[in-house]
């Protein structure tokens, strides 16, 4: 071939390989096996580069393993249930369902044009009740072995559209399409008891020899687990209250005790509500914590402000010291026990909060090279040293004083010791339509039911609409009214649906007997598992893998499965990256439009003016398109450019779009294949 023709070449032989059905894995024991699954993609209508390198990785793998003589299970899926479905409903008048399908539809063939080696008759849809029918079942058997539970917990609340809203539904504070300022609402929500395998998620992390070791800490650090002391902190004389006789406050530093000069409570803690009652300005400041909504990483941005309630708790180490009690935006009653004592002098935040609010910054550490005489000066001493100023605990090391005030503290007989995870339960309840529906009848005599195995699966209903906000469910005239299955009086379905991490979290099993009418095929599910090599995104080092590998032992402690590590092999890639550059006038521009001159500076090409280089930012439409007209685009990707200047065009030409969403370079009149957004010739 004089050169390579393309179109014809990758036509053939993907057809030839579809007819051959040489990528369908069969269970073959007298070869070794070879599990190889990249994170399946959310259908969002294209694929975008981010997935083509993932991709092409689990592709070049399976391909090598294969001609090594493995016998390869390589499958694809769809991860289909989630919020950006709903949204293009509100916002295009389509059914989600009908959207995501369609979505599926052109990603497939996206992904057949790339010609990766997918055993396409495995494929499944999460959104599919042949998928979730088996969930809702695993559902129901973690409830009925105490790993799920229901309790009530606190939510982002739109107060104008009256509805429930994600974190990442939460911007600076307020809804994200009504701009009202977001409430902490408390609602009974479903949990999954992922801290009763804590301490085995963590040390079993040890035996994951081929994961990432940043992985593997970013996994040690979100379980998080700690020694410190559970103490009472006895309320003032005056500050007493009516059940309120002590403050209880985990601290992981009780040798910093001689050190202390405040207390901070949760806006939520039941003294703050105590307090609200009588107290209006309190009431305001919980008001205002609640319009922070419940983002851990938005909590965690925003400015420590304190209310100075007026009581005041002693110091059990320090006879007749008394310190102000606080109530802090930066104290949540869901980690701890929604208190915490102040040392400024050793901790960043507390030492801010009292640089803020005027109090005593105490040194009770010094560094191992100073004298008794150590006071911090513009920053807190956070490293290891030498007790100081601290009675008893004087001349000891942090780790010697931590113990000593423990024994203390035990002494006294005002706590004790205690592990503590940072880990919490996961909540899978979301209000929300495009989701698998949890199988749970509320009845008003028999409390919530489980939905007998004969009514399984429990499907969304079709003739839902998205104009008014809310839960589709919840509005919907006849779906969730109900017999109980108990006692057959009048009842109705829970009309939350599971959070979508929850369908991820098991699909790898189900890979393995994607038809089977029960969950798993044992049979299928003992050859090809564990995962030989998984490979994802960076940004699901927590949250998803963690998730799948408290499933696995979930499961098996329900008899589903004999495994407890899903993933024997994990490779994470981060995001595909670039240098972001702006134009004199502030507007993004592509990297393809900017050049360096001799002296290094960065020139917009176009204009001659000078260009400012910005971060190394993840690839994304907002900071390379903004200023683009909306129906032209132009060429961005190397291979396209070095065939734009082959017949004499400089980069950065022109492309059209025609009626069937094709882009045309005009100068070529040849159809380049799209990619996301951007484009490149064949
Ligand atoms: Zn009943």
């Amino acid at each position: 071939m004089a050169r390579y023709a393309t179109k014809e070449t990758e036509a053939k032989w993907q057809a030839a390989w579809a007819d051959q059905r040489v990528f369908t894995a069969k269970i073959d024991p007298s070869k070794p096996k070879y599990y190889v699954l990249e994170m399946f993609p959310y259908p969002s209508g294209r694929l975008h580069m981010g997935h083509v390198r993932n991709y092409a990785m689990g592709d070049l793998t399976a391909r090598y393993k294969r001609a090594r003589g493995f016998n390869v299970l390589h499958p694809m899926g769809w991860d289909a249930f989630g919020l950006p479905a709903e949204n293009a409903a509100m916002q295009n008048k389509r059914h989600p369902a009908e959207w995501t399908y369609a979505n599926i539809d052109s990603m497939r063939a996206q992904f057949g044009q790339l010609g990766v080696s997918f055993d396409w008759e495995r494929e499944l849809a999460t959104c599919h009740p042949q998928y979730f029918r088996h969930e809702q079942k695993m559902f129901l058997d973690f409830w009925k072995n105490g790993l799920a539970y229901r309790k009530k917990s606190y939510v982002n609340w739109d107060p104008v559209e009256n509805t429930v809203l994600a974190n990442e539904q939460v911007v600076d504070g307020k809804g994200w399409r009504s701009g009202a300022p977001v409430e902490r609402r408390e609602l009974n929500q479903w949990f999954l008891k992922i801290t009763e395998y804590a301490d085995d998620l963590l040390s079993a992390i040890t035996t994951l020899d081929r994961w990432p070791d940043r992985v593997r800490v970013m996994q040690e650090n979100w379980i998080g687990k700690s020694q410190g002391a559970q103490l009472q902190f006895a309320l003032t004389e005056a500050s007493r209250k009516p059940g309120f006789e002590a403050v209880e406050v985990y601290t992981t530093r009780p040798d910093t005790l001689f050190g202390a000069s405040f207390l901070a409570i949760a806006a939520n803690h039941p003294l703050a509500l105590e307090l609200a009652k009588s107290d209006a300005d309190a009431a305001e400041f919980i008001a205002e914590c609640n319009r922070l909504g419940t983002s851990e990483a938005v909590i965690e941005q925003a400015e420590k402000l304190g209310y100075r309630t007026g009581l005041f708790v002693a110091n059990p180490f320090v006879p007749g010291q008394e310190l102000p009690v606080y109530l802090a935006n930066f104290v949540l009653m869901e980690y701890g026990t929604g208190a915490l004592f102040g040392c400024p002098a050793h901790d960043q935040r507390d030492f801010d909060f009292a640089t803020k609010y005027d109090l005593p910054i105490v040194t009770v550490v010094r560094p191992r090279d100073a004298d008794a005489s150590y006071t911090v000066g513009k920053g807190p001493f956070t490293d290891d040293g030498i007790l100081i100023n601290s009675g008893f605990l004087d001349g000891l090391t942090v780790a010697d004083a931590k113990k000593a005030a423990c024994d203390h503290i035990e002494k006294l007989g005002i706590g004790t010791v205690k592990t503590q995870y940072r880990l919490r339960d996961w909540g899978v309840s979301r209000q929300r339509y495009w989701g698998c529906p949890i199988p749970v009848i509320h009845c008003p005599s028999c409390g919530p039911v489980a939905v007998p195995d004969t009514q399984l699966p429990v499907t969304l209903p079709e003739d839902v609409t998205f104009d008014a906000p809310g839960n589709p469910l919840d509005r919907h005239p006849t779906w969730k009214h109900v017999t109980c299955p108990t006692c057959g009086g009048a009842a109705t379905r829970e009309t939350d649906t599971l959070d979508t991490f929850f369908e991820s979290s098991w699909y790898f099993l189900r890979f393995a007997s994607p038809r089977s009418e029960e969950a798993f095929d044992k049979e299928a599910v003992d050859y090809w598992l564990p995962v030989d090599q998984y490979i994802g995104g960076v940004e699901h080092a927590v949250l998803h893998l963690l998730y799948s590998r408290f499933f696995t032992r979930a499961l098996k402690q329900c008899g589903y499965v004999d495994m407890k590590e899903p993933f024997a092999g994990l490779f994470t890639q981060g995001m595909v990256c670039h240098q972001t550059y702006k134009s004199a006038d502030g507007q993004w521009l592509f990297p393809t439009d900017v050049r360096q001159d001799e002296a290094g500076a960065f020139i917009e090409i176009a204009t001659g003016q000078a260009s400012t280089p910005g971060r190394v930012e993840k690839m994304s439409k907002s900071k390379k398109k903004r200023h683009r007209p909306r129906r032209d685009y132009r060429c961005l990707w190397g291979r396209c450019c070095a065939a734009v200047r082959a017949v004499g065009l400089a980069p950065g030409a022109r492309f059209r779009v025609d009626h069937g969403g094709h882009r045309w370079c005009v100068a070529l009149r040849e159809p380049p294949v799209a990619l996301g957004d951007r484009t490149r010739h064949r």
